[in-house]
């Protein structure tokens, strides 16, 4: 059974004023709270949310003349006719109505945490479980103060795991999503400088993804990456629960990198779903959520599909047999080092990075960027090409000393240097920030076969 309510179920749980509501509409049942008006087949309840860029409230006539039952509002008129339920905040009300539908639902949800590796590691996790039960996860990247909600709300009776994406732009709002969320067990998978200029120090960062710990309940297990040290020292000051540790370094779950595809832990090898040492990391903390829920490893033994979304862990091979790996969705310094370690470990003629400027790094953006170009360099890559679009970009190029290495001003001299550059055999890593759009060269490139 999907989510659903009566109209006075509804009244009640967000402690709403109606508004032009007649006893028939009260006892109404809705099967869904929609935010979106295009997406509205009749029956749902609309709820108006304001954005930057939009006003759901300018939107309430249309979705309930497209079928909705009624609209929850922050100002309601009256005068319209339109049967309404008014609340002092619709993002809270959406909040509120999310949590209320998941504390009736008597499953386990895993909330993900962590500067780099979350959606991979959603995936990952809700790979894993998907061998033993049904799985409802985070769509896409609908991580934040609406996307969790919306996750939750999309949850029905015949689920038996959620696994929830929790992101954040600043101190609170982790707080905040684990309230509505409430997960048995919160993993976080590290601590970097992804968006530091949002908060200004690691530790600063360390404390807000710790957040998920101090708000979770009581019983439930904190699964954490024993190689990240800022992290087991934050979590220890705020959690006193259970912990279930993994890592290379050590951990209660201790993985070896056989090679890129195979990890062991204990006696046990296990292929890899997505190749990397990073993503062996993520790999052990699905493992360990599976410990916590009695899921047998054996069941991983044959190996478990992931399809990662665009731009993440995507690997194309042309018909020349040239390697793309495409990481053009995001770049955060640690997630480069990553990506870079990933393309060296991997076998081919030349190893080729195709890089751009990583964003939100604030003071730290110079320093960040010269380290991309030192790791080019202790990784011996064969050559360094760099989109300068963007802050610091340059100073990539610049740090990677001994690498033959070129800067580009714009994405189609880039795109030019690579159909000449590029021979049969080589591996090329593309990675950069979103909106320095180097998606758009490897596109084209791709196209020219
Ligand atoms: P976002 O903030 O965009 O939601 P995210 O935390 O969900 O990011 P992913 O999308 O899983 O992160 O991964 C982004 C990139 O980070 C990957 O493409 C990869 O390069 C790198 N990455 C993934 N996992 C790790 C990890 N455990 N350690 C370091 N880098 C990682
Ligand atoms: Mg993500």
């Amino acid at each position: 059974m999907s989510w659903s309510a009566t109209i006075s179920q509804l009244l009640e749980v967000l402690c709403a004023q109606p508004v032009n509501l007649s006893e028939a509409a009260l006892r109404q049942v809705t099967s869904a709270i929609q935010t979106d008006t295009r997406m509205i087949k009749g029956g749902e309840v609309f709820l108006a949310l304001r954005g930057e860029k939009f006003d759901g409230h300018d939107f309430v006539a249309t979705a309930i003349a497209q079928g909705a039952l009624a609209a929850i509002v922050d100002c309601a008129d009256e005068n319209s006719g339109l049967p309404l339920l008014q609340v002092r905040n619709t993002l809270k009300a959406y909040q509120q109505l999310a949590r209320w539908w998941r504390d009736g639902l008597n499953i386990p949800v895993i909330g993900i945490t962590g500067s780099v590796g979350k959606t991979t590691t959603k995936e990952l996790i809700a790979a894993v479980l998907a061998t033993k039960g049904r799985v409802h996860k985070t769509y896409g990247n609908f991580n934040n103060e609406i996307g969790v909600p919306k996750t939750l709300l999309e949850l029905n009776t015949e689920h038996e795991y959620a696994v929830v994406e929790m992101a954040m732009r600043g101190r609170g709002q982790i707080a905040e999503l684990t309230q509505i969320a409430r997960p048995n067990i919160g993993v976080i998978t590290n601590v970097g400088t992804a968006h530091i200029e949002l908060l200004g120090s690691e530790q600063a960062i360390a404390d807000a993804k710790c957040e998920l710990l101090a708000e979770m309940p009581q019983d439930g297990v904190a699964i954490l990456n024993q190689d990240n040290a800022r992290l087991m020292a934050t979590a220890q000051q705020v959690w006193s629960g259970d912990v279930l540790t993994y890592g290379f370094s050590g951990g209660d779950i201790q993985g070896l990198l056989i090679d890129n595809e195979t990890i062991k832990v204990g006696e046990m090898q296990l292929p890899l779903p997505l190749p990397g040492r990073h993503n062996g990391s993520n790999f052990l903390a699905a493992l360990a959520v599976a410990r916590v829920l009695g899921i047998e490893w054996w069941r991983l033994e044959g190996g478990v599909t992931v399809n990662m979304p665009t731009g993440r862990s995507q690997r194309f091979t042309l018909p020349n047999n040239v390697l793309i790996l495409d990481e053009t969705y995001n770049a955060a310094p640690e997630a480069m080092t990553a990506s870079l370690q990933l393309l060296a470990d991997t076998p081919g003629k030349r190893k080729i990075a195709v890089l751009g400027a990583m964003k939100e790094l604030g003071e730290r953006s110079l320093e960040l960027h010269q380290k991309v170009g030192e790791t080019v360099q202790r990784l011996e890559l064969d050559a360094l090409l760099v989109l300068v679009d963007g802050k610091d970009a340059e100073a990539i190029a610049q740090s990677a000393e001994g690498i033959p290495s070129e800067c580009f001003t714009s994405h189609a001299d880039l795109l030019t240097k690579l159909k000449t550059f590029v021979q049969p055999g080589d591996r090329l890593l593309f990675k950069a920030a979103h909106s320095v759009r180097l998606d758009s060269v490897v596109n084209q490139f791709r196209g020219e076969f």
